[in-house]
């Protein structure tokens, strides 16, 4: 039978800063961080899916679900029976994933979704520019030129942003995305810890989370 893993999303336009949160989200006890962009690019890229993955991001395009999906799958079932996921002592936070309804679709299988970060970025051509940054310093084709910057927008904007009415309107929380760093990561703390001691033991002491924040979680829950 298949597992359900239980999970955040880390969501957001491109350059929105999902991969920064989620790394230093994933670096805590009891917080999971995967990225899909991230699985896809240490993929070898001689290999089927990747000259499929290469294919498409080179365009700026989604990598179609089928193929996505799977591959993720995989990979989960993988980092699980390596124990490097625990998916019963680490709240999963996925970034990148789902990118369009369909896919978000095909994920309940495997995911209870129990809160969605919306990092928000109010200005897209200074995305579009911390997006041309990145790209210089971490040699990625993908973010290299301006059309495939702006493809990845209107893909955004068309496919990936509707996402977001799919699932229901009290697990979203919206955090700006355009704060420094660490204020960013503050306001995601603020939105995630209390999901993450409602569900899961302490990572360390393997003790129950008897907190504030854990009966304000259950509260939020009750009231849906
Ligand atoms: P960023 O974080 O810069 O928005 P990613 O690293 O998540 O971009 O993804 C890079 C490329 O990998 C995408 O442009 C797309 O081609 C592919 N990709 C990543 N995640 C998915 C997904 N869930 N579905 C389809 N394609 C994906």
């Amino acid at each position: 039978m298949s597992q359900h893993y239980q999970a955040i999303l880390l969501f957001g336009a491109p350059g929105a800063g999902k991969g920064t949160q989620g790394k230093i989200l994933g670096e805590i006890p009891g917080f999971y961080h995967l990225s899909c962009g991230e699985v896809f690019r240490t993929m070898d890229m001689s290999s089927k899916i990747g000259k499929i993955f290469q294919e498409y991001s080179s365009r700026g395009e989604l990598v179609p679900d089928n193929v996505t999906i799977e591959m993720w799958h995989q990979n989960m079932q993988a980092r699980t029976v390596l124990s490097d996921f625990k998916p019963n002592v680490d709240l999963l936070v996925l970034d990148g994933i789902p990118r369009n309804v369909h896919q978000a679709k095909l994920l309940t299988k495997h995911l209870d979704v129990l809160e969605i970060i919306h990092l928000v970025c109010p200005n897209k051509e200074e995305m579009i520019k911390r997006l041309r940054r990145r790209a210089l310093k971490e040699n990625r084709i993908d973010d290299a030129k301006e059309d495939v910057i702006r493809r990845r927008w209107a893909v955004y904007e068309e496919e990936t942003y509707p996402v977001l009415k799919y699932y229901p309107k009290n697990i979203i929380r919206e955090v700006d995305a355009t704060g420094s760093p660490a204020g960013v990561l503050q306001h995601i703390l603020e939105a995630v810890v209390p999901i993450q001691e409602a569900h899961f033991n302490n990572p360390i002491t393997g003790e129950k989370v008897r907190s504030a924040a854990k009966a304000s979680a259950k509260g939020r829950k009750k009231s849906r």
